[in-house]
């Protein structure tokens, strides 16, 4: 399998550049050339199959030569140890035609996790083979540093260094970064904004010397491992619901439009997938966009569900790639325009194509608690935030229909205690295994936001 550039001019590359690649060299992002396909047939027996089983079948078509089957059997094996549950991502009836798929049972207790623990045993073995060795930067505001860390502790030849903003997120988000002992593992809390560990990370990246003699990589949301990876739930829900014979619709909080586009991907590959509904909070320029065909940068606000406080979805890239017939020199034309301008539209054809197959809506920070509120008393369970944009999505667009709709569960509700406390009154308790959380030792170290400064660090830091 090869992968192609959303733009268009980057080289063709193979899994295993590709994963370690991250952005092509166009600026654009990649794709596989073309989707594997499974059957009605083929999709039947696979409601047996455990989600590891599952795992492999979905990944192996675009893995291609770079792992065999056995080396990626192990690989998932390995990948999915760490998880708490014994069906990985377990379904929850809400009631007749509702469903939540709970996908944080991982390490970190969000989502993040279903991709990057896989992320991490599949850079273990592409740089084996390679004999080489990466470092990893990440820029966090809360959960993608934590599941970045836990990914990537046993994996002796990647170094990472997160950054996040010192004082500037909650204490069990920065403690779980923190409280991790691995040589290869460095905490840097920036004196800035998480915008300032943002640009610093981008920085280094264009610093082409810097690039090349470190052998940065990323593990970003744009890195096609992790949206491979997160194309196995969406198998595993619409396959446990019994979706192989009739249409199942997904709600999805979203942030980077990673995951929505794994549901994308999962719908070209065969599911019965009639819908996808993107939840968003007040950073609505989505919700905005299957109204009208307009994309318009706003300024980020904050919000109680921080992992979606984003504006521009950069995974949005690969589907405008596939809405206008995979032609490379249009979405090179839109984007340019859109980082000229801050603004770009599409035709109304390629828009009615879109709104044929997405709903977007957008939530206030008033009514994802009265979602929160509203759940817990008509099932008693606790949902986190992010989680009750996504059940308020799938209410608000499929009131009447009879199409099943499963709602992507993205975050533990104990990542969030106070929300829950204000919508509930009920304390969301941590797992046991990070009920000693607060009383671990941290090792971090305090930079100023500079360049040369942090630059300098990681030079001094990373072990060759
Ligand atoms: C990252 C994150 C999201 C957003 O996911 P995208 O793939 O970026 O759209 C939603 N909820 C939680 C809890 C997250 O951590």
């Amino acid at each position: 399998m090869q992968y192609v550039s959303t733009r268009g001019l980057a080289p063709a590359l193979t899994f295993d550049n590709v994963l370690l690649t991250g952005l092509a060299s166009d600026g654009g992002l990649y794709v596989p050339e073309q989707w594997p396909v499974f059957s009605k047939d083929e999709l039947l027996p696979m409601t047996r199959l455990t989600y590891q089983e599952l795992a492999v079948r979905v990944m192996l078509p675009f893995v291609g030569t770079a792992l065999s089957e056995d080396e990626l059997v192990d690989t998932v094996e390995a990948g999915f140890l760490s998880f708490r549950h014994p069906a990985v991502a377990p379904l929850k009836q809400l009631d007749r035609n509702r469903w939540i798929c709970e996908l944080f049972h991982g390490p970190t207790l969000a989502f993040k996790d279903y991709a990057l623990q896989l992320l991490g045993h599949l850079f273990a073995r592409v740089l084996q083979r390679k004999r080489k060795s990466v470092v990893i930067l990440s820029a966090t505001s809360g959960d993608t540093g934590s599941a970045t860390i836990e990914a990537f502790r046993d994996c002796a030849a990647v170094e990472v260094f997160v950054f996040h903003p010192h004082g500037l997120v909650s204490s069990v988000q920065r403690r779980q970064m923190t409280t991790v002992q691995a040589d290869n593992i460095h905490n840097i809390a920036v004196t800035g904004t998480f915008d300032d560990c943002q640009a610093i990370v981008k920085s280094l990246f264009n610093d082409v010397s810097f690039r090349k003699a470190m052998n940065l990589s990323a593990a970003n949301s744009i890195n096609w491992g992790r949206i491979m990876a997160q194309v196995i739930y969406y198998f595993w829900a619409v396959l446990a619901i019994g979706g192989h014979f009739r249409k199942v619709a997904f709600a999805i909080p979203t942030g980077n439009f990673g995951n929505v586009f794994a549901g994308y991907v999962a719908r070209a590959m065969g599911l019965p997938i009639g819908l996808l509904i993107v939840g968003s909070n007040r950073n609505d320029i989505l919700t905005h966009f299957f109204t009208t065909g307009n994309m318009s940068i706003r300024p980020v606000v904050p919000t109680v569900s921080p992992s979606m406080d984003i504006q521009v979805a950069s995974n949005f890239e690969r589907l405008l790639f596939e809405i206008h017939a995979r032609d490379g020199s249009v979405v090179e034309r839109l984007m340019t325009q859109f980082d000229a301008t801050g603004s770009f539209s599409i035709a109304s054809h390629s828009l009615k194509e879109i709104r044929g197959l997405f709903h977007g809506y957008a939530f206030t920070d008033d009514e994802t608690k009265a979602a929160i509120a509203q759940v817990y008393a008509m099932t008693g369970e606790l949902v986190d935030p992010h989680t009750a944009i996504g059940i308020a999505a799938a209410r608000a667009s499929l009131v009447e229909s009879a199409m099943p709709i499963v709602t992507l569960a993205t975050a533990h509700p104990a990542k969030f205690p106070l929300v829950i406390q204000e919508a509930t009154g009920q304390q969301a308790a941590l797992p046991a295994h990070l009920e000693d959380l607060m009383c671990r030792e941290e090792h971090f170290a305090v930079l100023p936001a500079d360049l040369s400064v942090v630059r300098e660090y990681i030079r001094l830091h990373a072990r060759r």
